[in-house]
């Protein structure tokens, strides 16, 4: 995953709640909300602000690992099996205080392995009220150049979230396109986008064409960028990978193009 150091917290801080409600939203998204007081610290940066998302395996409490500046992950192998906490990377879908206690929202793709809710899917359509997590703050990938003339933002359903939040905090006056690949038309959701910004949903519904494949043939489908454009491609591996390549071959500079594979098919 592409990463920018310089806007990862520096002592990203791990944050203790409990599952509060879960609802599915939409046919391919389960949103679990957590809350605690702890939570009413999280330095929230609004566009695609990320973290990691620990909850028990099992029936066992949660065991964290330590974290000392940005190191965490050798203690967290440390945990034995059977009590180390499930992990993955997941986006603020939303945040709100209230006085001393906070809530968060987790947009989570509900994906099925043979039959079944696998991973974190599988958590957030069963989580239980009171449930304990925690989350590690990662901040924000999002890194346009001060110079950008227009936005290109291109996602999969991992990185509707993201997307979602992004074009929430675009300045008022920012131009630019969206591609956003969701399972079902029944994923289409109200975003809130500057009007100069034109949002495309293409839903996937039967087709059996890989995840990513329609965003990618969208993206080749659209006007090259200019050289000050900012492009902010995630989800699928393929899908970031491949169009962090169409943008390259179209002249965008790389330094102008964040990329990320949020998971691998
Ligand atoms: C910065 C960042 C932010 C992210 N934000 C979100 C978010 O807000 N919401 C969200 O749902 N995801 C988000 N993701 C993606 C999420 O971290 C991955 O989908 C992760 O693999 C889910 O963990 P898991 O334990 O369910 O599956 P894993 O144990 O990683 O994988 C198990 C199986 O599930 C498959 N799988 C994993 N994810 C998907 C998927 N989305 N669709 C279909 N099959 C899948 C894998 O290919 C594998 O076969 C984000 C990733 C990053 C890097």
């Amino acid at each position: 995953m592409a990463t920018n150091p310089r806007l990862m917290p520096d002592e990203p801080r791990m944050f203790t709640a409990e599952v509060v409600r879960t609802a599915r939203i939409s046919p391919s998204f389960q949103r679990v909300t957590i809350g605690s007081a702890q939570l009413a610290e999280f330095d929230w940066h609004g566009l695609d602000h990320w973290f990691r998302l620990f909850f028990p395996r099992s029936d066992t409490a949660l065991r964290l690992p330590e974290v000392r500046g940005r190191l965490w992950w050798k203690s967290y192998l440390s945990i034995p099996d059977e009590h180390r906490p499930h992990c993955s990377n997941y986006t603020v879908a939303g945040y709100r205080r209230f006085g001393e206690d906070a809530e968060l929202d987790i947009d989570v793709v509900l994906h099925w392995h043979q039959g079944q809710l696998t991973g974190v899917a599988g958590w957030a359509a069963t989580a239980q009220p009171a449930s304990a997590v925690a989350i590690l703050d990662q901040g924000v990938l999002f890194d346009p150049p001060r110079d950008t003339t227009d936005y290109l933002l291109v996602a999969d359903e991992s990185g509707l979230p993201a997307v979602r939040g992004i074009l929430r905090d675009l300045p008022p006056d920012a131009i630019g396109t969206a591609i956003i690949e969701v399972p079902a038309h029944g994923d289409v959701r109200d975003v809130q986008a500057p009007a100069g910004v034109t949002v495309r949903w293409l839903p996937r519904e039967a087709s059996d064409q890989p995840v990513g494949a329609g965003a990618l043939r969208a993206l080749n489908s659209i006007e090259a960028p200019s050289q000050a454009s900012y492009a902010f491609v995630v989800g699928e591996s393929t899908l970031a990978t491949e169009g962090r390549r169409t943008l390259r071959r179209a002249g965008l500079p790389k330094e102008r193009i964040t990329f990320s594979g949020f998971w691998r098919a």
